[in-house]
């Protein structure tokens, strides 16, 4: 079942998790989520489960473009979001911006995930995992050396769990 026969209901979740956020249906198939200012791009065949798990994820990356828009709104953020993140795509392994942005939304979306029992620490530490690994691919434009920043995933997925659950 399409997730767009509950839009409704994921559009009041997504606005609970950050206020400006839109869930838009995307006709064209895609495995992944694209979110452009507020508007956040899923392709209509996801299943609400499939939603459900990117949406804080997507939610912390439209906070992002309202950082790049000043603060104001992330529609403002739109332009310097789209240079930072799209930085340096040529030449490949020194887009930074990108990686970072992208370690920042896992890390968010995993801590809130732990707090309300959502994830458990062993699916935090698989996820930091195969979230890196795509992250560093041709998927996302192989933005950096996956040798070298696989670490920051990892490390930073163990400081939350510290954080969250202790031990
Ligand atoms: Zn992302």
């Amino acid at each position: 079942m399409s997730w767009v026969e509950q839009r409704e209901e994921l559009q009041r979740e997504c606005t609970s998790i950050y206020k400006p956020a839109r869930l838009v249906p995307l006709n064209t198939p895609n495995d992944m989520a694209i979110t452009v200012g507020p508007w956040i791009l899923i392709p209509k065949d996801w299943s609400v489960y499939s939603v459900r798990n990117v949406m804080e994820h997507e939610c912390r990356h439209a906070q992002q473009y309202q950082w790049c828009g000043f603060g104001i709104h992330p529609i403002v953020g739109i332009p310097l979001f789209l240079l930072i993140y799209g930085l340096v795509l040529l030449p490949c392994f020194l887009a930074l911006p990108r990686v970072f942005f992208e370690l920042d939304a896992m890390a968010w979306s995993t801590r809130r995930k732990l707090r309300d029992g959502r994830m458990n620490t062993a699916d935090a530490r698989a996820k930091a995992t195969r979230f890196a690994k795509a992250v560093f691919s041709w998927k996302y434009g192989k933005p950096f050396f996956w040798s070298l920043g696989r670490r920051w995933f990892i490390n930073r997925v163990e400081q939350i769990i510290r954080e969250e659950v202790g031990g």
